[in-house]
């Protein structure tokens, strides 16, 4: 059962220069990501790798074509519905996107904030989340006293908050030396394994890829050049 859907998606910018053409940055795009499963979007810088994942979660409005996540069509909601449809899509980042004013727990109950989840709830929530990436000790703890690791650990636990059927991850490891992002496979392995979640994810880390990825989609100049099984793609002359 196909979780996300991409119908002939494209997305264009205004040109940088005035009076110059639109930048196509995702060009004619289909692809179906299977529930359960983990997709690896790779291609060079400029591919169109980090618009893509914005329009799955409904960052960016695509310019045409269809997004369907889950049976619903992103671009058709209107933003009430949108906000719900986005908690049930989590994301990382590289940089971790953290609140460096806050602590740990302030940064994981964020999301459950916003989707209005009581204070007792949230204080539940935040504990199972920080219990389940290994941080349960660092909850008053700031960013700026964590490791890269144990920051990017955190930023799964606040992208988990609101348990979205959908993980995102724009080069969630690029940022870590080796050893730090074996750690943080083995647990998004487990976020895949033991909580049943889809994910995609933007690398440029062919490790990556091979220690995580079922699929792999190749993106080129805004458009998917090749897709597929992780063996067949990567063992491709
Ligand atoms: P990748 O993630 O593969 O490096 P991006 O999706 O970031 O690629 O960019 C694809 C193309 O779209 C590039 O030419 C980039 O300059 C352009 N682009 C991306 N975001 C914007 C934006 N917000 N405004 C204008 N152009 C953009
Ligand atoms: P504010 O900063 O908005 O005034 P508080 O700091 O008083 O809020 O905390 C609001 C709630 O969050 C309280 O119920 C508090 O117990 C809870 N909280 C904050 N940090 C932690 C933590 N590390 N562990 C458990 N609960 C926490």
């Amino acid at each position: 059962m196909s979780i996300i859907t991409l119908e002939h998606v494209s997305k264009a910018y205004p040109s940088p220069g005035r009076g110059g053409d639109p930048v196509t940055a995702v060009d004619d795009v289909s692809v179906e990501i299977a529930e359960g499963t983990i997709t690896a979007v790779i291609g060079y810088s400029g591919a169109g790798k980090s618009t893509l994942v914005r329009l799955i979660n409904a960052l960016e409005p695509v310019t045409s074509g269809r997004v369907v996540v889950r049976g619903q069509e992103l671009s058709a909601l209107p933003e009430r519905q949108l906000r719900r449809a986005r908690r049930d899509i989590g994301m990382i980042f590289q940089q971790f996107n953290l609140m460096e004013s806050k602590t740990v727990f302030r940064n994981v109950e964020f999301p459950l904030r916003l989707a209005g989840i009581p204070a007792e709830r949230r204080r539940e929530r935040v504990r199972e989340l920080l219990d389940f990436v290994g941080l349960a000790d660092r909850a008053d703890n700031h960013p700026d006293q964590l490791s890269g690791g144990q920051k990017q650990r955190v930023g799964i636990a606040r992208a988990l908050a609101t348990s979205p059927s959908v993980l995102l991850a724009d080069e969630a490891t690029s940022a870590l030396d080796p050893e730090t992002t074996q750690d943080v496979l083995e647990l998004l392995r487990r976020v895949n394994d033991e909580l049943g979640v889809t994910m995609v994810v933007i690398t440029h880390e062919m490790d990556v890829v091979r220690a995580l990825a079922d699929q792999v989609v190749v993106m080129e100049h805004g458009r998917v050049v090749e897709q597929g099984d992780v063996y067949r793609v990567l063992s491709d002359p």
